[in-house]
């Protein structure tokens, strides 16, 4: 189990998920970054970001969040941390809305939240011991006194494979792999219910990716018994494919197809979803996939296309795409896809 046996009594543990509410319920989320310049610094445009993203993850649910670098994928994880402010859009954790929350009021909320940052390099204070960089958010809520955080830790640094005896060590006498399963530790520390992996082993050596990989999806067991959701930003669809129920795929800024991990790499219904898993090897000789190519560059997010975003790279684009933004439809139950053709 994630919930690593310790002496901190009030660690806190997960509630009882009340039926049919979400862990996490995303609707209509926009991050727009205003560009500013000359000596007034006045706004001249905005990046569009995360432009009407919605979403929702029940206990235990693992959902990919794909796209191609720049989508805004790593945008939503943040904004939905509260760690960059969303422009507009809610973002409620178990059915509370908690988007305009003031800091103190964050504060419970923050705990069920936790993020394993993409690179373990920067991610880690230099100055800090591993083991005072795992036990911190124990020490910032108040958990425990300091013999049993420090119980607490050592449990975690094993649970992740590492010794008790490297908690005393600093960030740099650890590898880039074991950095990471640092992060890991000090993103469980709490039992968080939500816990948004952002492309948690893009920074490291291939060699090391599947370690890291091999960790996640065994404290993935554990996390789906205890109710912990999970989002996992990346652009590794066989990493989605080996480790969620769900999977949104992300489009300068939008969400163009959200469905189960199944119905999505059998039959992708959005041309670019088409196009990513084009180019992922397939296991079952069974299922044949078209190899659709996408010719040119995701557009700037500065001055995104009219209409259908994805129009200037479409191989099946009629005039209508031009002008009209497709709707997020359900074409079955729990399949939507935005494009006219569908
Ligand atoms: Fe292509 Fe048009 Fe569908 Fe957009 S709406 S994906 S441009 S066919």
């Amino acid at each position: 189990m994630v919930e690593v046996a310790s002496p901190a009594s009030d660690v806190p543990t997960h509630e009882v998920p009340q039926p049919g509410v979400p862990v996490l319920e995303v609707t209509g989320l926009c991050k727009h970054f205003p560009v500013r310049k000359g000596l007034l610094r006045r706004t001249v445009g905005h990046v569009y970001a995360v432009d009407g993203v919605s979403f929702t993850i029940g206990p235990a649910e693992t959902l990919g969040l794909v796209g191609e670098s720049g989508c805004g994928k790593t945008t939503v994880g943040r904004t939905v941390m509260r760690l960059i402010e969303p422009t507009a859009g809610t973002i409620k954790l178990d059915g509370h809305d908690v988007t305009s929350l003031g800091k103190k009021e964050f504060r419970p909320y923050r705990r069920q939240l936790q993020i394993i940052f993409q690179d373990p390099f920067s991610s880690l204070n230099p100055r800090k011991r591993a083991g005072d960089i795992v036990g911190e958010p124990l020490k910032v809520h108040g958990i425990g006194t300091r013999s049993e955080r420090r119980e607490r830790v050592a449990a975690l640094f094993e649970r992740v494979g590492l010794r008790r005896a490297q908690m005393d060590n600093f960030p740099h006498q650890f590898s880039g792999g074991q950095r990471q399963r640092i992060g890991v530790a000090r993103a469980l520390a709490l039992n968080p219910k939500l816990i948004i992996g952002d492309e948690p082993v893009s920074a490291l050596d291939v060699s090391i990716q599947a370690q890291v990989i091999n960790l996640l999806m065994d404290l993935q067991r554990d996390m789906k018994l205890s109710g912990t959701a999970v989002i996992l930003i990346t652009h590794d669809l066989g990493v989605v494919a080996e480790m969620c129920d769900d999977v949104a795929v992300m489009y300068a800024g939008e969400v163009v197809e959200r469905g189960s991990v199944d119905a999505i790499f059998r039959s992708p219904q959005h041309p670019y979803t088409e196009a990513l898993l084009a180019a992922v090897p397939v296991p079952d000789p069974a299922i044949k996939r078209t190899k659709l190519v996408v010719q040119g560059d995701v557009p700037s997010p500065l001055n995104p296309p009219p209409g259908c975003r994805f129009h200037t790279r479409c191989p099946y684009m009629v005039p209508r795409c031009k002008e009209e933004v497709p709707a997020l439809r359900e074409i079955e139950p729990g399949h939507h896809v935005a494009c006219h053709l569908r």
